[in-house]
């Protein structure tokens, strides 16, 4: 009697075993359906075998193998097996998430007709792709150091990893593009991964008109459950030539993939924050490794990790130094706003500015990376303030909708008439977020067009896409906004951008933060003057000497990283150092930090060649009730503290947990 192994998403570190008298190797890669508990679970066979550690007799007979569709192959479970391996999560709830949710429930989309493959066959095989799949009447002339890059990466045909770093505007999505009609020709297929769902729109819109004959599918968490489901077969099967999409597209089965970019790969959100703790850029480079093909990151700040590889010769460098589109780059400037009294947060010089963009008809932004009217609203006469209950934050006045809303954990209340403390009834909102200087701006220069772009304005595709159409409608003279999202946009009339309130991230606990400032205020820059308009950037601080002001100034990364990784040698921060966290939530600190200790002690035998950590509360200590610490483990190597956490996972499964407390560890984590 034959026994399959099946990867079943619950969370234990274990495979279950069932009874399958017709199943054998050819299974191994499908879906099944099981008895689990008093239910059916769906999971993946991941072996067959004769015997069981389990007594026969407690074995169940499987409900049905779902031979609907090809198995999964070797080298999707083998990808599902390294990041269960590496992110120290059990095999069965890596394979429940890289599958789309309908095929995780055992179910099967409807295929249109004209998709289905013919029997036998799956799909286009390679050298079979004569049909033109590129417009090449679309491609624009190449810059030399363009055209190197497409040479190197086409010519690098093995797993080698190229960062691509140019400025915005210096043709990097042309260089992709490039590469993947090079890819297609030869029969293969490409996978690019964008930081956002709203990105991928107007990428799949480009890159169709550019492979008119080319299949493309796109992959991300806002799609409908069936569409998903059709794209993660139509990359399966063969049928995808390229596969476009967010961090979850890298789990996409692709038998002919050639090719894998990472746009933005120094973005955030390639990193799950929650179950599956991934990072599809680096699951992206394991893959490219697996397959033997080229990586391309792209980026015009790549992440401190990736440009320290790219100086080291681990990965291999391929600069874009000149813009494309516009002869110059902004104008950078610090405005010192240490002896000046600022109106409404602005300086003269802002102000000034703004007029002048006003006079010429031309746009301006005012950046400010917070959210809502002001962060907390305040009785000054008996010291209260506007706290969530649930969470250790202030609540956010929101008067665009008059509400106190939490931006951690959505908790919102409506904004009370006096102080619930002692009666006052003049509160008066603390600070400054992007409405209350929309507000500002509107009373200032009443005869402009302000409009705000945040996650409150834009909080829809929909939305998103209303905004943007009223931007290059012309319906905008002034812009406020947090995140500017707007990747593939070009304003043409956008000649200043002005950043307020930029200070804060310059001291923060938090030891990337200087790394996502320069990010965020190199791509607000980038998007201006990208025309015949010269643009200018000019940005309020009081510290107008910081070193990464200057290198702003001068549009030098490449100064500021290597400060920056200077400073990350010093302290033993990654890229020098691997890190694991452990966090724990309860209903008290007492009990997350006293897990924590316990968790520490057992780690201590274990722990030659990593250092650990004190558990500690996190800085954001209460979210939605529950209180939570964290347990920091560091080693200089990182097969070390691979080792380390296999061995250190095991015997926190068996540690004993009291009633309410959970844990998760997060692997090279990027938020502390
Ligand atoms: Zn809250
Ligand atoms: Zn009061």
């Amino acid at each position: 009697m034959n026994i399959v192994q099946v990867a079943l998403d619950v969370p234990l570190p274990r495979l279950f075993d069932y009874l399958a008298a017709d199943s054998d190797e050819s299974d191994i890669g499908r879906r099944v359906n099981v008895p689990f508990g008093k239910g059916v679970k769906t999971g993946v066979i991941v072996g067959v075998a004769a015997a069981s550690e389990q007594p026969m007799d407690k074995l169940k007979p499987v409900t049905v193998i779902l031979r609907d569709m090809p198995a999964l192959p070797p080298d999707w479970l083998a990808l599902c097996e390294f990041c269960a391996r590496y992110y120290q999560t059990p095999l069965g709830e890596v394979a429940s998430f890289a599958l789309p949710p309908m095929l995780r429930k055992g179910k099967l989309p409807r295929m249109p007709k004209t998709s289905a493959p013919s029997t036998g066959d799956t799909g286009r095989s390679a050298g079979a792709t004569d049909l033109t799949i590129e417009d090449t009447a679309l491609q624009p002339p190449l810059l030399r150091a363009q055209h190197a890059a497409v040479e190197t990466i086409v010519a690098a045909g093995n797993f080698q990893t190229f960062l691509l770093h140019g400025v915005t505007g210096s043709g990097k999505t042309e260089v992709y593009l490039r590469a993947i009609a090079e890819v297609l020709a030869q029969g293969g297929q490409a996978l690019m991964l964008v930081p956002e769902i709203a990105l991928t729109p107007q990428l799949e819109g480009r890159v169709a008109a550019r492979f008119p004959g080319a299949h493309i599918v796109c992959a991300n968490s806002g799609m409908a459950d069936a569409a998903r489901a059709r794209g993660f077969l139509d990359a399966h099967e063969g049928r995808a030539d390229i596969v476009l999409g967010t961090r979850l597209a890298v789990f996409m089965p692709l038998p002919r993939l050639r090719l894998i970019v990472v746009d933005e790969e120094h973005d955030a959100s390639f990193k799950q924050q929650e179950g599956l703790r991934y990072s599809a850029r680096d699951v992206a480079i394991w893959r490219a490794h697996q397959r033997d093909i080229p990586i391309v990151l792209g980026s015009a700040t790549p992440s401190l990790e990736t440009f320290h590889h790219g100086g080291s010769g681990r990965y291999r460098l391929l600069e874009l130094p000149e813009r494309a589109v516009a002869e110059a780059m902004p104008d950078v400037r610090v405005i010192d706003t240490r002896r000046q009294k600022l109106q409404e947060g602005l300086s003269s010089e802002l102000l000034t500015a703004l007029t002048l963009r006003l006079e010429r008809g031309e746009q301006s932004l005012v950046f400010l990376n917070r959210r809502g009217y002001a962060p907390v609203l305040a009785c000054p006469p008996c010291g209260w303030i506007s706290r969530c209950r649930r969470c250790a934050a202030n609540l956010v006045l929101h008067l665009a909708d008059k509400r106190l809303r939490c931006h951690h954990c959505g908790f919102e209340t409506g904004i009370p008439r006096a102080c619930p403390d002692c009666g006052n009834v003049d509160l008066l909102p603390f600070g400054r977020g992007t409405q209350r200087l929309e507000t500002m701006l509107a009373e200032r220069f009443p005869e402009a067009r302000v409009l705000r772009i945040d996650r409150d304005s834009a909080s829809t595709p929909k939305k998103w896409q209303a905004l943007l159409e009223t931007i290059h409608a012309g319906g905008a003279d002034i812009r406020v906004g947090t995140q500017m999202r707007a990747k593939g946009h070009d304003f043409p009339r956008l000649t200043l951008v002005g950043a307020v309130g930029a200070d804060a991230a310059l001291f923060a606990a938090d030891f990337r933060a200087p790394e996502r400032l320069f990010a965020q205020l190199m791509q607000v820059g980038g998007r201006s003057g990208r025309a015949e308009l010269p643009g200018e950037v000019l940005i309020q601080t009081e510290y107008p000497d910081h070193a990464l002001y200057r290198a702003l100034a001068a549009h030098d990364y490449t100064r500021f990283a290597a400060s920056q990784l200077d400073e990350r040698r010093i302290a033993g921060f990654p890229p020098f150092s691997y890190q694991a966290m452990l966090r724990a939530e309860g209903r008290e600190m007492a009990q997350a930090l006293d897990f924590l200790a316990a968790a520490r002690s057992a780690a201590e035998p274990l722990a030659a060649g990593v250092t650990l950590y004190d558990p500690v509360p996190m800085r954001m200590q209460r979210l939605m009730t529950l209180e939570r610490g964290q347990l920091l483990v560091e080693s200089l190597n990182r097969p070390t503290l691979q080792a380390f956490l296999a061995q250190w996972m095991e015997r926190l499964y068996a540690l004993k947990m009291p009633a309410g407390l959970r844990w998760h560890l997060d692997v090279d984590p990027l938020e502390f």
